[in-house]
């Protein structure tokens, strides 16, 4: 690979828009490909094509930012798996494909077994942080797979993050997985106690201040409580949809692998509760109504 490789980045939504637009100002020369003709003319400076063929031509590096891994199988082997209309058929032997979504760890080792003799590697490399840290190229990206492959891309994702290395293939998206449900259920916690505290009398967000300099803080209390909860702005730019995803995978992980995880399900069930009442495109902060519906706060 030269310096500055092409690269086609698949997926310009939420989090895909302004990842891309970061390698765009450090100067990667970037193809732009979204479903949705719309989104991909977003970023800026980057060369927006229709198809998966136009965003792989030429491409020594496709990023996926895709919903799950689902939506990246159906977009690497073609919508039919046949391999025909995907980017598999377009990339070149010897282009690396980094999977940035959050995907199920298990697809991940499955989606490379059916690339094996295609010359393409696949990394997984999701990441964590919001819209708005990917908006400043702070994300905290999670890699799994092969290291020397790791290295030869590192220059690119460094402009969108700070690359951990967390081991063989897949292990980034176990981590990621594994990651939200520490967030959903700091979140969730964050608002029974706020519900409580309130019932008794508390200010909400002298709670919120309370929390930020004591051992209950965490990251709901740092940039959601009084930005988005407390205030009922509820736009931190995450759907409820995605949160409820990725902890129906980590459910499945820990099945997957025999670990009972009571508060991992019990977390899950609250969320999947909240995407059936408010829909998978209401924000993940608005677990909030579901825990005052269930307390009755909602209807006081
Ligand atoms: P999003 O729904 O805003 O964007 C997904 C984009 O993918 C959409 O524009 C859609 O049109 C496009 N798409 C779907 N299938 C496609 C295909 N086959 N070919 C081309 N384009 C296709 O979602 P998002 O919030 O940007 O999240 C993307 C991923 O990042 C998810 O896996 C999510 O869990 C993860 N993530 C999101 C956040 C966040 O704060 N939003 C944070 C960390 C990780």
């Amino acid at each position: 690979m030269t310096d500055k490789f092409t690269i086609g980045f698949v997926g310009i939504g939420m989090m895909g828009a302004p990842m891309a637009s970061c390698l765009v100002n450090a100067g990667w020369p970037v193809r732009a490909y979204d479903l949705d003709r719309e989104a991909a003319v977003r970023v800026t400076g980057a060369v927006v094509v229709r198809s998966p063929a136009e965003v792989a031509a030429g491409a020594d590096l496709v990023i996926t930012m895709l919903p799950d891994g689902k939506a990246v199988r159906a977009a690497v082997m073609g919508p039919d798996q046949s391999n025909l209309g995907g980017l598999a058929e377009a990339m070149a032997p010897g282009a690396v494909l980094a999977d940035m979504s959050t995907s199920y760890p298990l697809e991940t080792t499955s989606l490379a077994e059916v690339l094996e003799g295609t010359g393409i590697t696949l990394i997984d490399a999701p990441v964590s942080g919001g819209v708005w840290r990917a908006e400043l190229g702070k994300l905290t990206i999670m890699a799994g797979g092969d290291d020397a492959v790791i290295d030869r891309i590192e220059p690119a994702l460094s402009a969108m993050g700070t690359v951990f290395r967390c081991g063989k293939l897949g292990a980034g998206h176990a981590m990621k997985v594994l990651n939200n449900y520490l967030s959903a259920s700091g979140l969730a916690a964050a608002c029974e106690a706020v519900l409580i505290g309130r019932r008794f009398g508390l200010d909400p967000d002298v709670m919120a201040d309370v929390f930020n300099v004591s051992t209950g803080r965490n990251n709901a209390t740092d940039v959601k409580l009084k930005q988005h909860i407390n205030n009922e702005a509820y736009a931190a730019g995450f759907t409820m949809g995605l949160m409820a995803k990725d902890l129906r995978m980590a459910a499945t992980l820990a099945a997957d692998l025999e670990v009972p995880a009571d508060g991992l399900s019990a977390c899950r069930d609250l969320y999947n509760r909240a995407e059936a009442a408010l829909g998978p495109r209401a924000d993940h902060t608005e677990v909030m109504r579901i825990i005052e519906g269930l307390t009755g706060e909602a209807e006081g």
